[in-house]
């Protein structure tokens, strides 16, 4: 049994990341496996390295530790690029110019993560990407090639049991995914976490339930690629006070400056209710 935290280190941790951690390493105590640390640097308009070196502060302080070395998705980029090609190369990524405002006012409707892409660019061949075009999965298409969907294990409170992902609500509330980013050619969080959690091994996926549906995505991938599907555990995620969910820009609940105020390790573990 392998599983991993995963954070991105694009702020510094919160108590939502303390209690993601914490779940993680509690999963792999209890099924006597192995919890891995893995840092999500893809972003590279967004991720600092001081960001990651708090991040690995704020473990240590909080007594958690994990096997070196760590992966770093930003010294990994040719094996996203190498997946990258590998979907080309079946036909099934069309570069894209569309801006935020563009796919809005082409008439997209909401889905699961924000506005569905409503496929103007899905028409135009690789060859005619220009510099700082994004590249898109054809969803449909690959799908076609995926074949049936595997269904998944969830053993998470919250969804517990198995599901299968259903390629027409894939279609319509997902939509065809980013997989290179627009302008800084970065890879995706949807190409990047699948990539690492089979090149890891990873059999167990523990994370927050915010990303369940991204999961439905994953595992669509996984089958496109041949690539074993973990089993998933999505926790629930820590609100505060006003029942909002934390966010990085809210520094009142980070953990560097809840132990600057004097709280202990404890003191975390208890707040966000282990
Ligand atoms: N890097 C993601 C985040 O910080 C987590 C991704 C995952 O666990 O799959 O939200």
């Amino acid at each position: 049994m392998i599983t991993r935290f995963a954070p991105s280190p694009t702020g510094r941790l919160h108590l939502g990341h303390a209690f993601s951690a914490l779940t993680v390493l509690q999963v792999a105590r209890d099924m006597g496996g192995t919890a891995l640390l893995r840092i999500e640097d893809t972003d590279s308009t967004r991720c600092r390295p001081e960001y990651e070196a708090a991040i690995q502060e704020d473990l240590r302080w909080l007594g958690l530790d994990w096997p070196n070395p760590v992966r770093r998705q930003s010294d990994h980029l040719a094996e996203y690029t190498a997946v990258l090609d590998a979907i080309a190369a079946r036909g099934l990524l069309y570069p894209c110019s569309c801006s935020r405002s563009a796919i809005k006012a082409a008439g997209a409707r909401p889905g699961w993560d924000g506005l569905v892409y409503p496929g103007t660019c899905r028409h135009r061949p690789l060859s005619d990407a220009r510099p700082g075009d994004a590249l898109r999965l054809d969803l449909a298409r690959a799908l076609d090639q995926a074949g049936p969907l595997p269904a998944f294990t969830e053993i998470g409170p919250l969804h517990a049991g198995r599901h299968t992902p259903d390629p027409d609500q894939l279609i319509g509330l997902i939509g065809d995914p980013v997989l290179r980013r627009r302008d800084s050619g970065d890879p995706a969080y949807h190409l990047a976490c699948p990539v690492d959690d089979a090149a890891q091994g990873i059999t167990h996926v523990v994370r927050g339930v915010d990303l369940w549906h991204a999961t439905f995505l994953h595992v669509a991938l996984q089958a496109l690629m041949g690539w074993p599907v973990p089993v998933y555990h999505h926790h629930g995620l820590i609100h505060d006070a006003s029942g909002k969910r934390l966010a990085k820009i809210d520094s009142a609940t980070s953990l560097a400056s809840l132990r600057a105020a004097g709280a202990t390790p404890a003191d975390i573990r208890a707040r966000v209710g282990l």
